[in-house]
């Protein structure tokens, strides 16, 4: 089977690392050069808009999937009744759009931090008085990573915020004193089965993901699950799915949600009997999906914009080394490292070990 990927980063690149012991073929659609899942497949260098190397592709491969969820509408429109495309398309549309994906929140009564649209200077007033202080100017569209964001602390930043983010078309969200960062991934087959990992516990800085820890057995296990089943479900959404979360007292708050493998998911490459990227694929390839159960005590470290010496993660216990071949640029993900351990002691310490590693650099 040849399995079509837009986009050609790192999670392509682990979504073809998982595939390939499988007898999978990938085919990658990605107009940079140098993409670091190019060589794990054939490389077709194209742009997102490019009709003859998108029917191109649908005309060799058995399923389309992607790898980020700022996929053109164009792009999909092109492909579809070609091609299968997975997860579908109609996901795409609420995750490109923070104002649409609040919506379907609320009406999925998901709860989410209070919001308010943002289209003008005004708009912006009225927002602030409708959903309080401090809050968070977020884009509607293309924010990634704390991108396109302003943080309000008082009604007189109304104009630098609203210039700061481009005068574009926002929202506004108040902005949550939360106590933990979690995440759920879960996965859906063609045929409806779900299934959940365990949460992550996320730590981010300057609004980029640096840490994940795998919680299995956490109190607000169940709750997330719930909440993710009736996203997957309203979209009949088919491979795998992040949904980002805070908690707040006892209860959970939806922030976004990414349609496609994600970074606060990659521990499960070694710490979960089956890996969010090899669960994807066989849930778009309709095939049985694989246990989602943890193994050992895991935890994952990004690599931002540096990678340590590859000697140095390698000789720590319990730690294995990811580094995506990429040319190193400050910002960018360049590598991570997961450890599995028999104990939580001896996780938070491989942790620690690892983040002083990076602050070395
Ligand atoms: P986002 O791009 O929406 O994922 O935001 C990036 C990071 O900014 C999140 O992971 C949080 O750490 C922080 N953040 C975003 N929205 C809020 C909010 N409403 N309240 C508090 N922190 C937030």
């Amino acid at each position: 089977m040849r399995v079509g990927i837009l986009g050609g980063g790192q999670l392509a690149r682990m979504l073809a690392l998982a595939g390939r012991p499988l007898g999978l073929d990938f085919e990658i659609l990605c107009p940079a050069p140098d993409a670091c899942a190019a060589p794990l497949g054939r490389h077709r260098q194209a742009g997102f808009y490019e009709e003859e190397a998108l029917r191109a592709l649908a005309a060799s491969v058995d399923v389309v999937t992607y790898e980020f969820e700022n996929v053109p509408a164009e792009t999909v429109a092109i492909l579809e009744g070609r091609v299968p495309v997975y997860p579908h398309p109609r996901a795409l549309a609420h995750a490109q759009d923070r104002l649409r994906e609040k919506t379907l929140f609320r009406d999925l009564g998901i709860p989410t931090p209070a919001f308010a649209p943002v289209d003008d200077l005004a708009g912006l007033k009225a927002a602030i008085a409708e959903v309080g202080l401090p809050a968070v100017l977020k884009t509607r569209t293309e924010g990634y990573d704390g991108k396109g964001q302003f943080v309000l602390h008082e009604a007189g930043q109304a104009e630098v915020a609203w210039t700061a983010i481009g005068r574009m078309p926002a929202i506004l969200e108040a902005f949550v004193d939360y106590s933990r960062e979690l995440s759920i991934l879960a996965v859906r087959g063609r045929d409806g089965e779900i299934r959940h990992y365990p949460v992550s516990e996320n730590t981010h800085e300057q609004g980029i993901l640096r840490v994940s820890v795998a919680r299995p057995g956490d109190p607000l296990q169940g709750r997330a699950e719930e909440l993710v089943r009736r996203l997957l479900e309203r979209l009949d959404y088919v491979g795998v799915i992040a949904l980002e979360l805070f908690q707040v007292g006892g209860e959970l708050l939806a922030n976004e949600f990414a349609p496609r493998v994600h970074n606060s998911g990659h521990w499960t490459i070694e710490g979960a009997e089956i890996s969010q990227f090899e669960n994807h694929l066989r849930a778009v390839l309709g095939w049985p999906l694989g246990m989602t159960d943890p193994v050992g005590f895991a935890a994952m470290v990004n690599f931002i914009g540096q990678l340590p010496p590859a000697e140095a993660v390698l000789a720590l216990p319990y730690t294995h080394f990811h580094d995506y071949g990429k040319v190193l640029r400050e910002g960018r993900k360049v590598g991570h490292a997961t450890v599995r351990c028999p104990d939580a002691a001896t996780r938070d310490r491989a942790i620690e070990t690892l983040r002083g590693l990076i602050t070395q650099l």
